[in-house]
């Protein structure tokens, strides 16, 4: 595919996802949520940064879909990273897969690098997937405005954690 197949491509990919007007990046992880029939929380983290870092991570639970973004930048650079990582959910790319007690740790306050690195080692997308995320987010139509934290993070590390709590319940008898 070359460079206008591929901008062509993204372009139906988008179309198709009959994003709603003037969508902000929540009301746009909600129409992706009930087109998907799965939960998509945002989270605002410290990302480990340095040269050919992504700034994003999309990790995936068995029951739902983590967006991380990085905490020390611009709230328009955020929106963009969040829209980067959903061109990757939207083009059918896949996330990096995290075990319950991964997510626990990937939802605290401290995001431990060592962590981050070895998660995002499992999500190398080729240099065609990263250009057509990068080409989703950057048509895609939103509105440049706030973004607020999402409701459903804590109910969702609610039931991580209770998760988590249960297992090591039964691996301890
Ligand atoms: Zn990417």
């Amino acid at each position: 595919m070359d460079d206008r197949e591929l901008r062509q491509y993204c372009a139906n990919v988008l179309e198709e996802l009959e994003i709603p007007e003037r969508a902000d990046v929540n009301a746009l992880c909600d129409h992706l949520e009930d087109i998907r029939g799965r939960r998509i929380s945002l989270i605002e983290t410290p990302m480990p940064t340095g040269p050919g870092r992504p700034c994003g991570l999309w990790v995936a639970t068995a029951e739902e879909d983590y967006l991380l973004y990085q905490k020390f930048t611009t709230q328009a650079h955020q929106q963009h990273i969040v829209r980067h990582e959903i061109g990757h959910m939207a083009l059918g790319h896949k996330a990096a897969p995290v075990m319950p007690d991964e997510a626990v740790q990937l939802l605290m306050p401290t995001l431990s690098p060592d962590l981050v690195r070895s998660v995002l080692g499992r999500s190398q997308y080729s240099n065609t997937e990263e250009k057509a995320a990068e080409l989703v987010a950057s048509l895609m139509p939103l509105r440049a405005e706030g973004m607020s934290q999402r409701r459903s993070v804590d109910p969702g590390m609610a039931k991580l954690i209770t998760h988590l709590g249960r297992s090591l319940e039964r691996d301890s008898t």
